[in-house]
């Protein structure tokens, strides 16, 4: 049976090339996409590339952010947020890491992806950053409310499943 991806287009109406109606329709291989019957533009739905950040301090404490904005406003997260086009993912996490805390940071490792769902751009795939201090004061900037280190016994829930899988496979611990 055919699975209906139709709603991914929902608010696709129009070609952002020529503003000529969008027409919803499968593409030689049979994969349902945002068509320009005037121009050609096709209009592809992908998930949305992201970063977190995990980081520790000198206690072991964990690096969580109180988000401001939506999606899952007012809950406690790793540092994280969507990639800019013309950053790496390393770049991306240094620069999150710095904007939402005030810390400087340093990529250790890698510690994997996550592919995740997304109310808003309905798949995400958040790419895990185990990162080091190496400068900065700690200070809640950009779209977060608060940042603070949380002992890895007393942390709060956390807002995305992505962010509860990095830190179960960095510390075994698992996330309420
Ligand atoms: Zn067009």
């Amino acid at each position: 049976m055919k699975l209906d991806h139709s709603f991914l287009y929902n608010e696709a109406n129009f070609c952002q090339r020529c503003a000529n109606p969008l027409l919803l329709k499968e593409d030689e291989e049979g994969k349902l996409r945002g068509i320009c019957p005037n121009c050609g533009f096709v209009l592809y739905r992908n998930p949305i590339p992201a970063v977190a950040i995990f980081c520790q301090d000198e206690e072991s404490r964990l690096l969580l952010v109180k988000r401001k904005l939506e999606p899952q406003a007012g809950w406690w997260a790793l540092p994280s947020g969507y990639m800019e086009i013309f950053m790496t993912p390393e770049q991306n996490a240094v620069a999150e890491m710095e904007e939402e805390t005030g810390l400087k940071g340093a990529v250790e490792h890698c510690i994997g992806w996550y592919y995740g769902f997304s109310p808003i751009y309905f798949r995400v795939l958040s790419i895990g950053f185990h990162m080091k201090i190496t400068g900065g004061t700690l200070m809640a900037g950009d779209d977060a409310e608060e940042a603070e280190f949380f002992h890895l016994n007393e942390l709060p829930p956390i807002a995305f499943d992505a962010h509860k899988y990095f830190i179960k496979k960095e510390t075994g611990i698992r996330a309420p």
